[in-house]
């Protein structure tokens, strides 16, 4: 069997973070679809060009774009393996699905992990991010600087302010969030795979807790 963790929170709660450090240190794969639309729509993929305006608004990717690319990911992995899912499932239809495509790729869902902050603490995390558009890593100016200012510390590219992190898009995602993700804490609650962390801490602390949590 394969199996997948998902990782649910509002834009700015860590979501990437967390999965990121936890997976280096368990061997799971982190698979954010955020960055795999990103990395379509800068190599312009059909894909990417059904994205673009969508991300660009804050708003969300037409389901079926996701659910290609999901099925797709999941045939490709090895049994055995465990997924951690940043940013899939979106909203309730896309939880549903979830359960279908895992099924057909003979891979279970194990836990929905929710990472738990602030809409104070979120505004300031998003304000702050910068991010590698070569290979997705994530950075704070505060909280999680690289070793050079501007630089990636893996890959080396210069860091960018991702396009929908700007003030007046945020406020659109967190709308876009109460209104069709937050419903799918409750969809995990009552299968019973839902997972509670306070993620208001630092980035090491938060990850420490998702880890003791799985
Ligand atoms: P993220 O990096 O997770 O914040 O995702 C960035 C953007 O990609 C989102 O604001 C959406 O436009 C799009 N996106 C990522 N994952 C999904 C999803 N599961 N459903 C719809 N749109 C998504």
């Amino acid at each position: 069997m394969k199996k997948i963790v998902v990782f649910l929170g509002a834009p700015g709660a860590g979501k990437g973070t967390a999965a990121a450090a936890v997976a280096a240190r368990t061997g799971a794969r982190h698979v954010s679809t955020g960055a795999m639309l990103r990395d379509a729509v800068a190599r312009g993929t059909p894909a990417g060009l059904e994205a673009k305006s969508f991300m660009d608004a804050g708003a969300l990717v037409p389901d079926e774009v996701l659910y290609r690319m999901v099925s797709e990911l999941l045939a490709a992995a090895p049994d055995g393996s465990t997924l951690f899912f940043d940013g899939f499932p979106r909203n309730s239809a896309q939880a549903e699905k979830l359960g279908e495509l895992a099924a057909a790729a003979a891979a279970t869902v194990d836990a929905a992990v929710m990472l738990d902050v602030s809409e104070a603490t979120l505004v300031e995390r998003l304000g702050g991010r910068r991010t590698c558009p070569k290979c997705g890593a994530g950075y704070h100016v505060k909280s999680l600087p690289p070793k050079v200012e501007g630089v990636c510390d893996k890959c080396g590219a210069a860091l960018v302010t991702r396009a929908d992190d700007r003030p007046e898009t945020i406020a659109n995602r967190l709308a876009v969030y109460e209104r069709s993700t937050a419903p799918v804490v409750g969809f995990y609650e009552r299968a019973g795979l839902l997972k509670r962390i306070d993620a208001s801490g630092p980035a090491d602390a938060v990850a420490a807790l998702v880890e003791a949590a799985l």
